[in-house]
């Protein structure tokens, strides 16, 4: 689906089979930047490679030409595919530096957060290039700039994307969804995390992970739900 030229999301179904047999319906969005190069924020899970390319070979680009891949946090179904990507590209990876450890050693990921079925939705370890830091700014090419905003309170190291001249927000799984499961790592963070990405300025669009692309003016009204949501369950 594209956004807008340079931006186009990728709406991606998975399961989540738990121990007892039961089956959750699960979807995360991934986005594509494309530049001279290709730029992916979040690889989805394990079977999202195939997708990804697919769409990509379908607009005249290739997987070939990912030069990055930029993961909003190390959740499953965040770095699910990024292995195989970066295998086939040759792209460097980044994350915020508190999760480098969940996505070079997996593992460690599953010992210290059980999920149902992780070892089915991430393929496997990987080398991180760049260890991202809040007010980070990256110059993916002369013209496609990103902003670093850490968001914490979902999980350590879950980060915002935004691009200035687009005023596009990438958010992540910073904005609960109200009524949905709440994952949350740590609750006051979560709240801080959402104020600061309310009070944010020239932003028009907001692209979460688990939510449809909205305007900002339409995402306030979401962030509003969401905090009361999190006290709510929190209380
Ligand atoms: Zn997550």
């Amino acid at each position: 689906m594209e956004i807008i030229e340079k931006v186009h999301a990728i709406k991606m179904p998975f399961q989540i089979k738990t121990g007892k047999g039961l089956i959750l319906d699960r979807f995360v969005y991934v986005y594509l930047i494309y530049g001279e190069e290709i730029y992916l924020i979040d690889s989805g899970v394990a079977s999202s490679r195939k997708i990804i390319c697919d769409y990509l070979e379908k607009s005249g680009r290739s997987c070939d030409e990912l030069a990055l891949i930029i993961h909003t946090h190390a959740h499953p179904d965040h770095i699910g595919s990024t292995k195989s990507l970066q295998e086939i590209s040759n792209s460097a990876t980044a994350i915020h530096q508190t999760e480098t450890s969940w996505l070079e050693d997996t593992e460690s990921q599953l010992l210290e957060r059980p999920v149902p079925g992780f070892r089915q939705l991430v393929e496997g370890s990987v080398n991180v290039d760049i260890a991202l830091e809040d007010h980070d700014a990256i110059e993916l090419e002369e013209n496609i700039h990103l902003e670093v905003i850490h968001t914490p309170g979902h999980s350590p190291g879950s980060i915002s994307l935004f691009i200035p001249d687009e005023k596009i927000l990438f958010s992540g799984d910073a904005i609960p969804l109200a009524g949905d499961i709440p994952i949350y790592d740590d609750y006051q963070d979560s709240v801080n995390s959402l104020k600061k990405l309310k009070d944010l300025k020239n932003v028009d669009m907001i692209l979460s992970s688990w939510d449809d692309p909205k305007t900002f003016d339409e995402a306030q009204e979401s962030i509003n739900d969401s905090i009361e949501y999190l006290e709510y369950i929190h209380q």
